[in-house]
């Protein structure tokens, strides 16, 4: 698996004329290497793969990452990779530009002597963007679970249950289930605070005729999941109805239309298009989706000013939303796989308008 990658990365190396990279990010080295410790960076060439950690992390480290020389980096890492490159007599190093901190960056230079330090945009941050079927699948088996939670805390909604509780209950059942942990902080927002976009769990009671929106996932087997449902409490008004309906026509409209090919400012397009057709689109004040994989917000960004294509393995959330201040918001989010003709979805919960509680 780790060795199709680093074919893959050193072809890219090659084309972009990189002789050698440094990952620093923990993400990625784990995507490239295996390697799960939280301390540690890769060193990439044409022909090396050298993976730098620390005393603590040794044994660990040469058990996942067979395919990698692992080097223990004693009082200074950057010292070691300065060493390595004189050794292989390589005079052009390319950084993470998205993750290595100024502090890092300044250190490494003082570290190396007549080598060029360039920080470009992560290559691995672009692999990432297509993922495999082995991919897929983990984030085919997070979405399950997470279905399954939503199931579970259906009944436990009703009147009087604060939205802490509720973020509380649901994490209980994912990690029960085999999470290793959650994958964002829940946004259970209920009443006027779910006109709130982000409005993470808090003190309030859920209420009769309230909207909530509860968006959660989880990490299972290293990779995420995210989905959305509104539901009513008690009741609904003829407003909520029809905001929810939109919001859901819209989503449709997405899901059916997306597919490899269209730029994501089309694919968002389709979602704002149809909340335009109720009049609603000023009240979608954000992008359609985002990637998600081994991080929950990867790229590409699915929004309006989006020029990348999508592209057959790309796992993006589809989730329009209409949020109207002091009253009340809908959003309902699935992840979706892109396909050359159309997307699979990977979320199964149901999205007919729910009443709980009542
Ligand atoms: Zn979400
Ligand atoms: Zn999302």
């Amino acid at each position: 698996m780790t060795i199709g990658r680093l074919a893959v990365l050193r072809s890219l190396m090659s084309i972009k004329k990189l002789e050698a990279t440094l990952f620093s990010n923990p993400v990625n080295i784990a995507y490239l290497s295996g390697f799960t410790g939280t301390a540690g960076c890769l060193l990439i060439t044409a022909e090396k793969s050298y993976l730098f950690t620390d005393f603590r992390y040794l044994l660990q480290a040469q058990n996942e990452a067979t395919e990698f020389t692992v080097v223990d980096v004693g009082q200074s890492a950057w010292h070691k990779v300065a060493d390595s490159l004189a050794l292989l007599g390589i005079n052009l190093l390319s950084v993470e530009a998205d993750h290595l901190t100024v502090d890092s960056y300044h250190r490494l230079a003082a570290a190396l002597s007549g080598v060029t330090v360039n920080a470009v945009p992560s290559l691995a941050t672009e692999l990432r963007r297509i993922k495999s079927f082995e991919e897929q699948a983990a984030l085919e088996a997070a979405a399950l679970l997470t279905d399954r939670a939503f199931v579970h805390i259906l009944p436990y909604l009703r009147a009087g249950v604060r939205e802490k509780d509720v973020a509380l209950e649901l994490e209980f059942f994912l990690r029960r289930h085999g999470a290793a942990a959650v994958s964002f902080q829940f946004i259970i927002a209920s009443g006027h605070r779910s006109a709130l976009p982000h409005g993470v769990a808090g003190d309030k009671l859920l209420s009769h005729g309230d909207a909530v929106v509860l968006d959660f996932g989880c990490i299972l087997n290293g990779y995420c999941s995210d989905m959305t449902r509104t539901v009513f409490v008690g009741s609904f008004s003829k407003r909520q109805q029809q905001v929810y309906h939109a919001v859901l026509a819209a989503q449709e409209r997405a899901l059916a239309q997306i597919r490899a090919g269209i730029t994501c400012g089309e694919a968002d397009a389709l979602a704002r298009d149809a909340l335009a057709e109720h009049s609603l689109a000023a009240y979608f004040g954000h992008g359609l989706g985002h990637g998600l994989g081994r991080e929950v917000h990867e790229a590409p960004k699915v929004s309006a000013a989006g020029n990348e294509l999508l592209t057959a393995g790309m796992v993006i959330t589809v989730e329009p939303g209409v949020y109207l201040d002091g009253e009340f918001g809908v959003r309902l989010e699935d992840v979706v796989v892109v396909e050359e003709k159309g997307t699979r979805n990977l979320t199964q919960s149901a999205k007919d308008l729910q009443v709980v509680g009542a």
